[in-house]
């Protein structure tokens, strides 16, 4: 048997911390997961980390930093074949999933989810027997409310034998239970009229794109679909009952198998533990409690834990915990071997806490995860690479995302801490069994585009006839007329941050389009999972400007309209980690920021906001529906809410409509039209669109969705999107100034095929920035991207091996 716990993201912009713990046996092959932040699906797929062994995920908070990658993540699993999934973690956890049912259905697949309580409730299984810590911070440790708090009732939590897990008895959280047993119905077969195999890509699998079971499956004859859809009809639309934020932080203490023959009975004897039963418990690996009351674990002890300590208010109470005391001990056999330390900024500085660690044994490892400690290196070394290639055509617009080998602040300038103290970095592993072992030959390559000795600089420079035609074409950009630089809007500036389709992908992420219109404000189109850290990867950390950008603190003040076109999973995901960043950086107390979007999205918010407070009451909520463009109205006067007034004239603008859209329901495309005369059309996800033609005449920009080649119409058709050419027409029939295509498939990093006699349409790539006035050269560019993504190119071949969750 060998079992290892790999660091997954480091502390990151782009991925939280986030841990696996594998075991690799002939009967039980298992993966554990602890944290899933944003990004960490991507970061799997990345690095080729197959998750089809994952069946148990562990959250240490319950917050969008940990739980913020596991909505989409469960989509990917169920597609991917997986049959069931278990959640762990803390108050609220099921309210969180719960929240999703608007939007994350599967019926091939079960979830459940555990709630610990203080209670001594543990995890056990073959592999591992898991104890939860929790601890809280200093001023809210008499004010946390469980989810329990429904209508004044507080049950007691109801006292699970050891090494059972059972939840509390408690309505609310039995009725959120059964929500998700309708979400996540695995007995439920979908009605599959062509009794077609599990195809091989994600979009042919239709990963993300059905939305709404309860629509797409109404023509069903099964009765037990009908039952299914009607319990949902029944129960969906109704809110769920409230809960509050929870403050609790749980650290896990994992405990592996016992090896037989290495239990020590004079250990036990001197603890005051007598042979017979509970010396055979601690042989079978469960915690048994000596006479003093201290609870006495089995040896192997994998590494308690993960200790997430988000800030130093948090110090109190982890340094007063008996059960971490339990380690702190001179019995080597007790002594963890592993403690992975979440920590935010203060905490490993803090006296308190470095005394709390030193109180472990000399064998414990410690590994920091922190923002400051650990560097902000490339975690996605594909995209990065790709940008580096890229820049060789317009270093200004593809701009390298940033980051720095070097962290802000060294280890080594804390003196009072353990000298078994180790940085995380991602996949560094640590071998535990058959014998432990620090190994850190899996770390991916160092992206560094200075260094001419790279991997990366190597390769590009191989690439001559690329390098010839990037420099080619910027010549002909520098010659040719730039009559299109005094256009109205000339400086507005458009990036698109992620440029794919259905989910994230190693070259493309799924959508977010951010137009950044100076002295007025920025609008973000869509924010597919991981906007969040793209943003931080194109503008740089807090307090650093990056050459020719705004700093993200500007950013984020400049910021006042995120607009959803639809409710698949890839267009909206990343909203709560926007709004809550948008919430902790608006300096402006009174500032608000305005949320246009589907009906269905400000339920999940809202629901979502009794988990975690990221600043709900500080956004105003405008339905698509309610702003359809003039033409939809029939007459009858047009719906003007003051949120849309106000809207409109903190960003000057002249109009901004949305349009119905021919996709699935509520789905809408925008269009945003400045009292500067200029005006983008977006068309989110959609069919060739008859009204998006007649409400954008004469567009200064369409941003229109190509998610299929051209011989893919038929798929185009099934899934309802457009191809590259039908963009390209719509585009031409809007008589657009510039199109702009995006959404594309992520089978293949390949170049779009399409006829552009007008030279008008331009590539997006994923944090491409581009002027208004500055749209004539994109078009130039694609003879240079022919040849970067040829047949043969590292890109083309890299991603068909991409289903990484199967084996
Ligand atoms: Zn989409
Ligand atoms: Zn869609």
């Amino acid at each position: 048997m060998k079992s290892y716990l790999q660091l997954i993201g480091s502390g990151t912009f782009d991925v939280p911390p986030s841990i696996m713990v594998h075991f690799d046996n002939q009967q039980n092959s298992q993966r554990y997961l602890f944290n899933c932040g944003e990004g960490t699906q991507r970061f799997c797929l990345q690095n080729k980390l197959k998750a089809s062994k994952l069946k148990n995920v562990f959250l240490t908070r319950v917050n969008w930093n940990c739980f913020g990658g596991l909505p989409g993540m469960l989509l990917t699993m169920a597609d991917a074949g997986s049959k069931e999934i278990k959640l762990y973690g803390g108050p609220n956890l099921t309210h969180a999933i719960t929240a999703t049912r608007g939007f994350i259905l599967r019926s091939t697949m079960s979830v459940e989810t555990h709630e610990f309580q203080e209670d001594g409730m543990t995890f056990k299984d073959d592999n591992m027997t898991i104890y939860p810590i929790f601890f809280d911070p200093e001023e809210s440790n008499n004010n946390i409310s469980s989810s329990s708090s429904q209508g004044g009732v507080n049950l007691p939590s109801k006292r699970a034998n050891d090494s059972t897990l059972d939840t509390v008895d408690n309505t609310s959280l039995q009725y959120k239970k059964e929500i998700l047993s309708l979400m996540f119905n695995k007995s439920h077969q979908p009605h599959n009229p062509k009794g077609t195999k599990k195809s091989k890509t994600y979009e042919e699998n239709s990963a993300l794109e059905i939305s709404d079971e309860v629509q797409s499956e109404k023509s069903s004859s099964s009765k037990n679909d009908d039952s299914l859809i009607q319990q949902r009809r029944k129960l969906f639309p109704k809110r769920l009952p409230k809960s509050r934020p929870s403050s609790a932080s749980i650290a896990y203490v994992c405990v592996g198998p016992k090896y037989k023959g290495k239990f020590d009975p004079q250990a036990a004897k001197a603890l005051g533990l007598k042979p017979g039963r509970q010396y055979a418990d601690l042989v079978n690996g469960k915690a048994v409690t000596a006479p003093d009351g201290t609870i006495v674990h089995p040896n192997q002890v994998l590494g308690p834990s993960r200790a997430d300590v988000p800030s130093t208010s948090y110090i109190p109470s982890i340094c007063a915990s008996p059960e971490f005391a339990t380690y702190q001990t001179d019995n080597k056999d007790l002594q963890p071997r592993i403690i992975i330390h979440m920590l935010g900024d203060g905490v490993l500085e803090n006296e308190k806490y470095q005394i709390w660690m030193k109180k472990f044994g000399p064998n414990t490892e410690h590994v920091i995860m922190n923002e400051q400690y650990c560097p902000q290196r490339i975690i996605f070394n594909s995209i990065a690479e790709s940008q580096l290639k890229l820049s060789k055509i317009d270093e200004n617009r593809f701009r390298i995302p940033y980051y720095s080998n070097q962290p802000e602040k060294l280890l080594d300038s804390i003196p009072n801490i353990p000298k078994t103290t180790h940085l995380a970095a991602p996949l560094l592993t640590f071998q535990m069994e058959p014998s432990f072992d620090i190994d850190s030959s899996n770390l991916p390559e160092l992206f560094d585009h200075n260094n001419e000795n790279s991997r990366a600089v190597k390769e590009l420079n191989k690439n001559i006839e690329y390098l010839k035609i990037a420099a080619q074409v910027q010549e002909e950009v520098a010659t040719a007329t730039p009559k299109a630089m005094n256009i109205p809007g000339n400086n507005v500036i458009v990036t698109t941050l992620g440029t794919g389709s259905t989910l994230p992908s190693k070259y493309r992420n799924v959508s977010s389009t951010l137009l950044t219109i100076p002295n007025d404000g920025s609008i973000l189109l869509d924010v597919g999972e991981g906007t969040l850290g793209a943003l931080f990867r194109h503008f740089g950390p807090l307090g650093k400007t990056r050459e020719g950008q705004i700093s993200i603190e500007e950013l984020f003040n400049s910021l006042k309209c995120i607009f959803i076109s639809h409710m698949h999973a890839d267009h909206h995901l990343g909203i709560v980690g926007i709004l809550s960043k948008w919430n902790e950086l608006k300096k402006d107390p009174s500032g608000f920021i305005h949320i246009v979007g589907p009906p269905k999205l400000w339920k999940w918010l809202s629901e979502f906001s009794d988990v975690q407070d990221f600043g709900l009451s500080r956004t105003r909520f405008i339905d698509n529906r309610d702003i359809l463009s003039l033409q939809k109205q029939s007459g009858s006067p047009k719906k003007i809410s003051n949120s849309l007034k106000s809207l409109k004239e903190s960003i000057n603008l002249k109009r901004f409509e949305t349009i119905e859209v021919i996709h699935c329901p509520f789905a809408f495309g925008i269009s945003i039209e400045h009292l500067d005369g200029w005006k983008i059309v977006y068309s989110g996800d959609t069919r060739p669109c008859d009204d998006l033609v007649n409400v954008g005449k004469n567009a200064t920009l369409l941003l229109h969705e190509a998610t299929f080649e051209n011989d893919l119409l038929e798929e185009a058709l099934n899934k309802k999107h457009s191809t590259t050419e039908e963009a390209v027409k719509i585009g031409e029939r809007m008589n657009a100034h510039s199109i702009l295509l995006t959404h594309f498939s992520q089978r293949y990093p390949k170049v779009p095929v399409f006829t552009d006699d007008h030279g008008k349409v331009g590539i997006s790539f994923d944090f491409m920035q581009v002027n208004i006035g500055e749209l004539y050269k994109l078009p130039k560019y694609v003879k240079a991207l022919k040849v970067l993504y040829c047949e043969n190119s590292e890109e083309a071949n890299d991603s068909k091996d991409d289903d990484w969750i199967q084996e």
